[in-house]
Formats: structure tokens, sequence, C-alpha cells
């Protein structure tokens, strides 16, 4: 059946985000698109932090970066900093971009792994932009300084996510989706094919249409309450189950660093996200190991800045929807599952839903290959993203609560083994179906938290170090010359982009 009624319901990050990338949809062809929200009910109110392929979502919507940032509060990202994961007082970073480039065929780390075994005495984070920039609080983009000798700037943002919806639906309004307030009541299924025919609202008015994206949010009302799709519970892997979270303003005067903050804590772990003018703060927790009070103590006990609101408290469920594509409901967001934001990657997923969609959808009718193709990538892609986060559990020597015990000595699927033995082995790191993260992100997590490579590859082996002396010099010196002139963060931001 062609496809020419979209209804999606939800108005959070992921309902507006999908109705402004359909929108280009009815630039080649009509299509009605329909967003139904309930301002009653809200959205889930966190959600900060975000990785680099959002930078191409916005590009590619023709978004203007500047307005964006400016609306949004945002700050740049160059990565992540973990402490207390591999061992209490540990910290290291996980950043955007690559350690140095790849060398005679093979990625960077495994050359410097053989550099070592013959003196070399500087750390891998030194050959990298991002972590360089990171620690002096620097920032430029590549556009800035459009030199093609110089390596280029990786970056993604911190920013306020519901204002993100709010931005994502003016874009969305002026190309032709209609939002509609009010609270979906019921769902209508075709007695036959069991498909959603319609949502009906609370003051009875119908919306009817061809395909629906359920962006609602954790209840998934229309892949689950109607659709009774089912779950797959992976919190055996990741048992934390609630989160609080704390904004607050920046008093002390300080900027915000370009990078976000992941603490780990003795049964979870906080976040500490700079925008502009707030800090986003949150702690995950696993509620067997630690009750509510105990977990916002925590939290009050490691605020950066000063209360802005009551605390925000969450409860989910780790794991996925068992088809995110099932019948002509289409799951995105929360409403297509969860996994905590350790990584940042929720937001992400809703982006690369929402092109996967775009690339396989046919606007004259839906097959059935098309929807197994579609929950196939995306089954890879949770499940990759999940054995990623495991990984941060799993390699630490911690044992200082019962919740570390668990994580360090639990079972990990397969898939993830695999990943730790290679690297162990001889430092090789497959990236596999399309996975997410790269091999820099794969060895900074793994270093970072003390899986060290046995030796390196074969031909990383035959290399000759003097060989290589030369290029690691200038690698590093290009680095340092390229941050020595960028301007700090904050002044970066108050030129480019400065909140109202
Ligand atoms: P919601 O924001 O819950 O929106 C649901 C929408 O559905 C709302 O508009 C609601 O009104 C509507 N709705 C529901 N029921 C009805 C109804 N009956 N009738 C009409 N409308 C209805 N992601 C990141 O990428 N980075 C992070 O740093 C990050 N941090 C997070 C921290 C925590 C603790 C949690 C829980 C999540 C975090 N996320 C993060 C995930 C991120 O918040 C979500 O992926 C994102 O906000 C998308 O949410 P959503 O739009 O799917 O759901």
């Amino acid at each position: 059946m062609a496809i020419e009624n979209i209804v999606i319901v939800g108005g959070g990050t992921a309902g507006w985000m999908t109705a402004a990338a359909l929108s280009r949809l009815s630039e080649s062809r009509k299509v009605s698109i329909t967003l139904v929200e309930s301002e009653q009910i809200g959205t889930v109110g966190v959600g900060e932090a975000t990785i680099p392929p959002m930078v191409e979502f916005n590009q590619l919507l023709g978004i203007d970066e500047r307005e964006m940032m400016a609306a949004t509060q945002a700050t740049f990202k160059l990565g992540i900093q973990f402490a207390n994961w591999g061992k209490r007082g540990d910290n290291y970073l996980h950043p955007f971009g690559s350690y140095g480039y790849h060398m005679g065929g093979i990625a960077f780390h495994q050359v410097w792994h053989r550099a070592r075994q013959e003196g070399e005495r500087r750390p891998l984070q030194v050959f990298n932009l991002e972590t360089i920039a990171a620690f002096f609080g620097k920032f430029s983009r590549t556009q800035d300084y459009q030199r093609d000798d110089l390596p280029t700037m990786n970056y993604a943002y911190h920013l306020d996510a519901t204002a993100y919806a709010r931005f994502l639906r003016g874009y969305a309004e002026k190309r032709g989706v209609t939002r509609r307030e009010g609270r979906v009541g019921d769902t209508t299924l075709d007695p036959e094919s069991g498909d959603v025919v319609s949502v009906t609202m609370e003051d009875g008015a119908q919306i009817a249409g061809d395909l629906f994206i359920d962006c609602s949010g954790f209840r998934g009302l229309l892949i689950e309450q109607a659709l009774e799709t089912g779950y797959e519970d992976w919190r055996h892997y990741l048992p934390c189950d609630r989160a609080v979270a704390l904004p607050c303003g920046r008093d002390d005067g300080s900027g915000p660093p370009p990078f976000t903050k992941a603490i780990a804590h003795s049964a979870g772990w906080q976040w500490q996200v700079p925008l502009q003018r707030r800090n986003g703060n949150g702690h995950v927790y696993c509620s067997e190991y630690m009750a509510d009070d105990e977990a916002l103590d925590i939290l009050l006990g490691n605020l950066a800045g000063k209360p802005q609101a009551e605390p925000n408290w969450l409860r989910f469920v780790t794991g996925r929807r068992k088809k995110f594509w099932n019948r002509n409901v289409v799951a995105l967001g929360l409403a297509a599952g969860f996994m905590e934001p350790l990584e940042s990657t929720s937001i992400h997923m809703i982006n690369s839903g929402i092109n996967r969609l775009i690339a396989i959808l046919s606007l004259d009718g839906v097959t059935q290959a098309q929807q197994d193709a579609y929950n196939r990538l995306t089954d890879k892609e949770y499940r990759r993203i999940r054995d990623f986060l495991v990984l941060h559990y799993n390699a630490t020597t911690r044992d200082d609560s019962e919740f570390w015990n668990y994580v360090r000595t639990m079972d990990v699927p397969e898939t993830l083994t695999e990943k730790i033995d290679l690297f162990k082995a001889n430092g090789q790191i497959f990236r596999e179906e399309d996975e997410l993260f790269n091999e820099t992100s794969w060895a900074a997590v793994m270093m970072g938290q003390g899986i060290e490579m046995g030796g390196c590859s074969p031909i990383a082996a035959a290399m000759k170090v003097s060989d290589m002396k030369g290029e690691f010099d200038e690698m590093e010196r290009s680095i340092r010359f390229l941050v020595n002139h960028m301007p700090g963060h904050a002044e970066y931001l108050a030129r480019y982009c400065p909140a109202p």
C-alpha cells in the first residue's frame, strides 16, 4: 500500500528529529506528516551529550550550526573523560577522531606499540588532536584553519535536548509537518492485517495513517501497548536501572570544558555535561545495590554547580524491542529500546534509525524484505553498542563494592569476549558489521581500563622503528602547533554561537 499519511506519535527529541528529517520527503512527493504530542505528559527531560554523526545529521537538514547551537545552549564536545573505571583514581579520555594515522596500512596503535618495544616513551594520547585540545580546554573547527597538512578536528555537541526538539519543531512545521496537541487515548488495529489504522485522541478525534512512527518514549504506546511486540531485557549485562538528574548553574565563573565527564561510583556512575550556562548532572545507578536516597546523596556530594531544579527521577530497563519495525509501526528513541548514556549513544541511535528508515522506505509500499533488513541492521547496531558499554564495566579491577564484583565477574556477550581476546593477542580490532565505534574508541577504552596488547601485528613487528620516529615527531608537532594556536573553548563559543 502506498504511503501518503505518516503519523508520528510523540514530540520529544525522537519525534521532532524524525519529523524534521521526514519533512524532506515531501519535497519530492506529496506526503502528509502529522505529529501528535501531549504537553501534559511532557518529555523525558534529559539527554544532553551527543557524538560526531550528529554534526552530519544537522548538515543534511541544512541547519545553520551557529543558530542551532545558540538556541540549545550548546558547547563543543571532543570526547568523554572516564574517572574511576579501571580502578579508583584512574582517568582517561575516550576521544573522537583517531590516534595518529594508518602507517603501512595498519592502525596507528599497532605501530606505536612496536615503537614502545624499542624505547618510544610518548603516550598514545599525544598523537590525538582531540585529546590534547580537550586537555588544554581549546577548540577550533577544521574549517577555521583550512590547512591540509594539519589534522582535522572531530567534534559533537553538548546541548539542551528539549531546546533542540523545540528548534526542530520550528524547522519541521515550516516544511509542512502538522502538529496536534493532545493525548492519544486509544489505538485502532485493522482486524485482518493487525496494522495500526488510526490513533484516537482523548477529545475523540481520530488520526489515520499508513505508516506510524512510535516516538512515545519508554511507554511504547504503539509498538508495545498496541502491538505487544515484546522487549529483550539486557539488565544481566548492564544492570543499572535508575537515574537521578539535577541541572546546575555554572556559578564559579569557569568556562565549559570541551568534554563530558563520566565518574564511576560504587553502584553506577555520574555524568557532568557542560552547556553554555549550566551543567547537566546526573547519577545512573543500580537499584539492586543502591537505594534512591544514597544515590541522591552521592550526586549532591559531587555536583558541578548549584542545583537549578528539583531532582528528576528516572527508571529504565536496559534492552531493546524484539522488533523495531512491526507491521506498519517503526519505533524510534526510547520507544525502541534503551541503553544508559555512558557513551551518549541514544540520540545517535535516533539519527541512525531515521537514516536507515529513509534509505529503506519506499513510499509506493513496503515489502517484508525491507522491514526485515531494517530490523536486522538495527539489531546489529544495538548489540555492538551494548558490547562497547559492557566493556566499561567488565574491564576493571575494582572490587570495592558488590556492584563492581558483579560486573567484573559477570558473563559477557561472546562477541565482546572475542574482541578483548583479539586485542590482548596482538592489538587487532575489527570494526565489524558497520559498527559505530572505531579502532580508536575500542583501543581508548581497553587501554584506558588496563587491557594490554600482548604484541602487535606481524606487519608492525617488521617495521623499522628508526623509520617511524620522524613521522611520530611530525605528528606530535603538528598537533601541538594547532592546539597552541587555538582559542579557548569558552572564547570560541562566545564568538561563534553565544546563547541569547
Ligand atoms: P520522550 O522525551 O519521553 O518523548 C515522548 C513523547 O511522547 C513526548 O512528547 C510525550 O508527550 C509523547 N507522548 C507519550 N505518550 C503520549 C500520549 N498518550 N499521547 C500523546 N503524546 C504522548 N541520550 C543521549 O544521546 N545523550 C545523553 O546524554 C542522554 N542522557 C540520558 C540520561 C538519562 C537518565 C536517560 C533516561 C536518557 C538519556 N538519553 C541520552 C536518552 C535521551 O533522553 C532520549 O533518547 C531522547 O530524549 C529521546 O527521547 P524520546 O523522544 O524517545 O522520548
